[in-house]
């Protein structure tokens, strides 16, 4: 059991049987002024800005991902992931955009993204357990907190059952483990009744922010749609905690497979020794790093950006230090839907007809000869 959040001024006390169960967590999520100005300690003048912060960017918590924030650390990783920061709306990079990754003009029919000709992504919720601060969809954020209609579902499922090379078809949102499970249920199950969709994804942060949350109900409900991969979304390893281990565990054994996203987060997770303790961490709660992302260039998240090469040096310890199977492609998400790019550290100096010339993770310089294989002629 989680120690009892330390912000008890705003938590109502509970049971630890209260605390374990998803739906009081969810019920009494920290959100609110006068919440946040307990929290933060704020002064009447911090106050004004405080309230333009969450008018714009909302903000949400639960007791659970609240407790595992360290009070005494101002930059502690948890609390700058989920508690709203001035900087959201006064700093900004050149560049940044509310949707640079021109979403909104992908999108055949409201709420579904259709970037990449065999695989659409669906966003059935804009509502979410916790707010990060660094979501790419801060955009969505001014609509109040609502899942899609059945009716909205309904024009989804119309759309990629009319359009035959849909293979893959991605659930998110906001978080599509907020939703009503028995409409989930529906939607994942007429997804997969259309021919040509093979495979189901679903993109969550629940077992990181809301781990109750994935019960046996819920796991035997997913597992009833086949094949279904879930990604989950941890970014330091402070969030490897036995809740979320033993969430992620509920759902490997029902045979889902959990794979991980992280996001390169300044003053979060930007130092390969952060970066090595979560990979290592997931590998041994057997979730697979899959992907790391560089920070979009989203409005409102400038103050996470770090520099590209920061991504790649990161890669090049990691490469080095541990196995591939703890290592996830750091990739760009490329602004106007241009796609993802994946970056490398780059080994290879050299190439020709009967030579590549590599060098090692140690700096060593190495030849290997005949890098034509059976294709070069003798
Ligand atoms: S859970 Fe996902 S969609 Fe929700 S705020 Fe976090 S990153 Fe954004």
């Amino acid at each position: 059991m989680y120690q009892p959040c330390l912000a008890t001024e705003i938590i109502p006390s509970a049971t630890p049987d209260e605390e374990s169960d998803w739906r009081w967590q969810f019920s009494n999520r920290i959100k609110g002024l006068s919440a946040l100005s307990k929290l933060l300690r704020l002064t009447p003048s911090e106050t004004g800005l405080y309230r333009d912060l969450i008018s714009e960017y909302r903000y949400a918590v639960t007791p659970y991902y609240l407790s595992l924030i360290d009070w005494s650390d101002p930059n502690d990783p948890i609390r700058r992931q989920c508690i709203p920061d001035p900087r959201e709306i006064t700093f900004s990079l050149p560049g940044s955009e509310k949707d640079p990754l021109a979403e909104q003009i992908h999108m055949p029919v409201p709420g579904l993204i259709h970037r990449y000709p065999d695989r659409v992504l669906a966003m059935v919720t804009n509502t979410c357990a916790t707010y990060c601060r660094h979501c790419n969809r801060k955009r969505t954020w001014k609509n109040p907190e609502a899942g899609n209609t059945r009716d909205a579902l309904g024009h989804m499922v119309d759309y990629v059952a009319s359009n035959s090379h849909i293979r893959e078809v991605i659930v998110s949102g906001g978080d599509p483990l907020t939703m009503n499970p028995g409409l989930l249920d529906e939607f994942l199950g007429s997804m997969e009744a259309i021919p040509h969709v093979e495979v189901l994804r679903i993109g969550t942060r629940i077992p990181v922010v809301l781990p109750m949350r994935i019960t046996d109900d819920l796991c035997q409900m997913l597992a009833r749609h086949r094949p279904l991969w879930v990604n989950t979304h941890f970014n330091h390893p402070r969030e490897i905690t036995p809740e979320s281990t033993k969430a992620c565990e509920r759902l490997l054994k029902v045979g889902i497979p959990v794979s991980n996203q992280t996001v390169l987060l300044k003053g979060i997770n930007d130092s390969p020794e952060v970066m090595r303790a979560l990979f290592c961490g997931l590998e041994k709660i057997m979730v697979r790093p899959y992907y790391l992302f560089h920070c979009d260039a989203v409005k409102g998240t400038d103050h996470f950006r770090t520099d590209i090469r920061k991504g790649i040096e990161i890669m090049e310890r990691l490469w080095g230090e541990i196995g591939g199977l703890c290592i996830p492609n750091f990739v760009v998400d490329l602004p106007t839907g241009g796609g993802k790019a994946p970056m490398m550290p780059s080994y290879l100096l050299n190439i020709d007809r009967d030579e590549a010339v590599f060098r090692t993770y140690e700096g060593k310089i190495v030849r290997y000869s005949c890098p034509g294989g059976a294709d070069t002629p003798p």
